[in-house]
């Protein structure tokens, strides 16, 4: 599963501020459910195979079911059955003897049924159970999670077309355990099941399952019922069903169907978003040495999805976050939408090919698949771009220090859902390319190579991958699971370096300060001198190292961690000639990330750092290139001078849209007029980004003219042009503009409200229309209760009370009691 947490996009707003750690609760320490030991559930009986007949009932929300479930006792014998069933009506349960249905005794509490069976089955017998039921997701109270903001397990969306612009549809979610919602069964990853699902739609609808569509038929009442069947087993959490009008568009992979189900206004564009998905299946097919598993490969995207996306067996399910035009996809290069494409992918064999043997050891899920994203990157991008996914994941874990007394494989938590945060993904991502740096690409991958082949349609955890890289490496491993796997935290490194000219000698202090155990380090240090390079290895193990050498002459640079493997919060006490020696000469993104970096803080002081950040805007990497622009110290005379001709270049002629689009803004901020002709050429680019900033950068010179061409914009924009327009009309419209403001930010996602919010509360503020402002007022109440469990009601109640004080100014005093109540909520503790 792929997460998209409204709150890491809160996160990386600046304009919010926003303390890290309330990107999730802290963990109350003297929380009960943190002292239960969550072992991996038992198997009493194993499910073999589930049959499911089912047709929904759109006006009450219910589906009503049969089912065939065949199981067998696991190991020792027995005279019973416990399934999972959530919030159900169950109407009979039988054992089927001679293709006669038996029925059979059971409690049923509403979410698990205990059955009698007729007698004692022993494990090398087999019986099949029948269900007749009615599933009510929508009567069942479960709490959802941060992750997973729901889990009903099957979903509804505008099932009575009574929501203008929104199709009706019904998907499921089973991850974690919401399968048993919708049909019973032992809801536990351990477990893996055939199946064969025959659905009865509506016939003008299209339907998707996991494995291949069997058969069709068009039934006499407006109906027609499709059946799907997978022949290979999986776990229930991975089942999965759509109903709804998609229409599909095929590729192939060596014969096998990959397919995308879109909505019709997108499916012109399934190529464009989806198209590159049967060349990663070849990647990851060669990289593991597995061909892709199953029978074909679907991706469909649902509206109102509760997460990121879904990696359901053959079957991958995305939000609508997805979608994009031909031309807003001018602008992304590699963003949420394609790593969420690569990273479900990788999940087909890790997830779904070997399944986590329980939610406590889901790291062997997630962490590859979070890997898998950066090795996309690196293969089709290049290694800085590999580098620079992998970076951000390290600064995603890093950044939230309640997560550093969390173990990657985690026996302890409060509820299930919590393990879906940044240890088991980033950090674990993170951990997985430090260890292919340290086996060697090949060792590492034959090492999953033949986790995959052991534990193929089976169950895994991390013992199980440090076995199968030790056999693959000849290496002993248990010291860095040890540490990574079973142990929490990040080493916490000081460098310091010291050079003494009588000895010839070259001093580099290594500290550990971190609170408990020491971190074994394998370290690949690159020492500069005399116009050569030599590398050394060394194995930090003690909470203080030196490594002491002699040098004919002072380094240029000492380059700890050479490979920029370390996941560490690093304190390196470089001048600012060996960072800038580092950027021009040491060869990985990560030495010029730090070398601008540092560079970024000490331009107004120092001749070198300029030196970086000016060369860095015409770095070999774009997001290099971002950085600096955005570094530069426009209002450093030096800086200003050399950057704004490379800039005018940038903005006219980078290949990279968003290259040219953030030059464009750093360009605007200068509120020169000189550029006005850069910014007409940039106003009739395809790229929305480049336009947007170009309407941006007009809106600071010249307002009248920005407004009158944001109103031809508003019918043809997106993506960053749609931001551009509103943010024109929220820095100088009035009335006139608000219903398409209002509109806009009522229906934009979380992230744009949130880019847009300043400008728009200073809007509302300035509105003649009382009426008007009482509906803004009204937005941004609403919006900060949504968000208020993400920590953001202080924030949001201080917008509140500046749109008070300006209106009250302009003599308008009617919102003022909505205002006081709605602060008052913000500020109010969350629950
Ligand atoms: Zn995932």
């Amino acid at each position: 599963m792929k997460i998209i947490y409204a709150a890491a996009l809160i996160g990386s707003l600046g304009a919010f501020a926003l303390n890290a750690s309330a990107q999730q609760a802290a963990p109350k320490q003297d929380d009960p459910a943190l002292k239960i030991y969550r072992e991996t559930p038992t198997k009493y009986s194993d499910l073999v195979h589930t049959k499911l007949d089912v047709r929904f009932d759109y006006k009450k929300r219910y589906m009503y079911g049969k089912e065939w479930v065949t199981l067998k006792p696991h190991f020792y014998p027995t005279d019973s059955l416990s399934l999972d069933a959530k919030g159900m009506d169950l109407k009979t349960i039988a054992i089927v003897k001679n293709g006669k249905n038996v029925p059979l005794k059971f409690t049923y509490d509403s979410m698990v049924v205990k059955i009698k069976l007729d007698r004692t089955y022993r494990n090398n017998e087999s019986y099949t159970v029948y269900i007749d039921y009615t599933a009510k997701p929508n009567e069942l109270k479960v709490q959802g999670s941060a992750a997973i903001t729901d889990a009903k397990g099957l979903y509804f969306i505008n099932p009575d077309g009574t929501e203008k612009d929104k199709p009706t549809q019904i998907w499921t979610q089973g991850e974690t355990e919401g399968s048993s919602v919708w049909f019973p069964t032992i809801d536990k990853p351990n477990q893996k099941t055939t199946d064969e699902i025959s659905m009865t739609v509506p016939a003008k609808y299209v339907t998707l399952s996991n494995g291949r569509l069997a058969s069709q038929k068009v039934n006499g009442d407006g109906t027609r019922t499709d059946t799907w069947k997978m022949e290979l087993p999986h776990s229930p959490y991975l089942f999965m069903m759509a109903v709804g009008d998609f229409k599909i568009t095929k590729d192939t992979w060596k014969g096998k169907e990959v397919s995308y189900y879109l909505e019709p206004k997108y499916a012109p564009y399934a190529r464009d978003i989806f198209g590159f998905t049967p060349e990663v299946i070849d990647f990851y097919s060669k990289t593991l040495g597995v061909d892709y598993p199953w029978n074909k490969y679907s991706q469909i995207v649902v509206r109102d999805y509760v997460s990121g996306a879904m990696e359901n067996t053959s079957a991958t399910l995305h939000g609508d976050y997805v979608q994009a035009t031909k031309r807003e996809l001018l602008d992304d290069y590699y963003g949420q939408g394609r790593s969420t494409i690569v990273h479900e992918l990788f999940h087909q064999w890790f997830g779904d090919y070997v399944t986590a043997e329980s939610w406590s050891n889901l790291t062997v899920n997630e962490s590859f698949a979070d890997f898998s994203e950066t090795l996309w990157a690196e293969h089709k991008y290049g290694k800085d771009a590999g580098d620079a996914h992998i970076q951000d994941d390290r600064e995603n874990y890093l950044s939230q220090p309640n997560l550093r007394s969390k173990d990657l494989v985690r026996f302890h938590y409060h509820d299930k859902e919590d393990m879906f945060d940044a240890v088991t993904y980033q950090k674990g991502g993170s951990i997985l390319y430090m260890l292919r740096n340290y086996l060697g690409n090949d060792a590492f991958y034959k090492g999953l190579n033949i986790y995959l082949k052991t534990n193929a349609f089976k169950n895994g955890e991390a013992h199980q991958l440090r076995l199968a890289l030790e056999e693959a490496s000849g290496r002993d491993l248990t010291w860095f699971f040890n540490q990574w796997y079973f142990g929490a935290g990040n080493p916490i490194l000081g460098i310091t370096y010291k050079w003494d000219d009588a000895s010839k000698t070259e001093t580099v202090v290594l500290n550990q300060s971190q609170d408990g155990n020491v971190f074994i380090l394998p370290l690949a240090i690159d020492v500069y001198a005399g116009g050569k390079k030599e590398r050394k290895t060394f194995w930090m193990r003690n909470k203080v190292d030196s490594l002491v050498f002699k040098s004919a002459v002072k380094p240029s640079l000492v380059n700890v961690d050479a490979d920029k493997m370390l996941l560490a919060k690093k304190t390196d006490n470089k001048t600012l000639d060996e960072f800038a020696f580092q950027y021009f000469n040491a060869p990985l993104y990560l030495d010029r990330y730090e070398a601008i970096k540092a560079a970024a803080k000490s331009q107004n002081s120092n001749a070198a750092a300029r030196k970086v950040i000016i060369a860095a805007l015409n770095d070999k990497y774009w997001e290099l290139q971002i950085d600096a622009i955005k570094a530069a110290d426009m209002n450093n005379d030096d800086v200003r001078n050399a950057a704004q001709p490379i800039l005018v270049k940038l903005a006219q002629t980078d290949p990279n849209n968003l290259v040219k689009a953030a030059a464009i803004t750093a360009l605007g901020k200068l509120k020169a007029s000189g550029n006005s002709n850069l910014l007409k050429q940039a106003l009739n680019s395809q790229s929305y980004a480049v336009e947007g900033a170009a309407l941006n950068a007009l809106a600071l010179i010249n307002p009248a003219e920005a407004m009158t061409l944001a109103k031809t914009y508003e019918k043809d924009s997106n993506g960053a042009l749609k931001q551009s327009v509103l943010n024109t009309y929220a820095i100088s419209g009035s009335d006139e503009q608000w219903p398409f403001v209002y509109e806009s930010f009522k229906n934009g996602q979380p992230q744009s409200q949130f880019n847009i919010m300043r400008n728009y509360a200073d809007m509302i503020g300035r509105l003649k229309n009382p009426a008007n402002a009482q509906q803004g007022v009204n937005s941004i109440i609403e919006f900060g209760n949504k968000y208020k469990k993400y920590g953001v009601g202080p924030q949001i109640a201080t917008i509140l009370t500046n749109i008070k004080e300006a209106r009250t100014k302009a003599g308008d005093t009617s919102s003022n009691a909505a205002i006081d109540k709605g602060v008052a909520e913000l500020n109010a503790p969350a629950n």
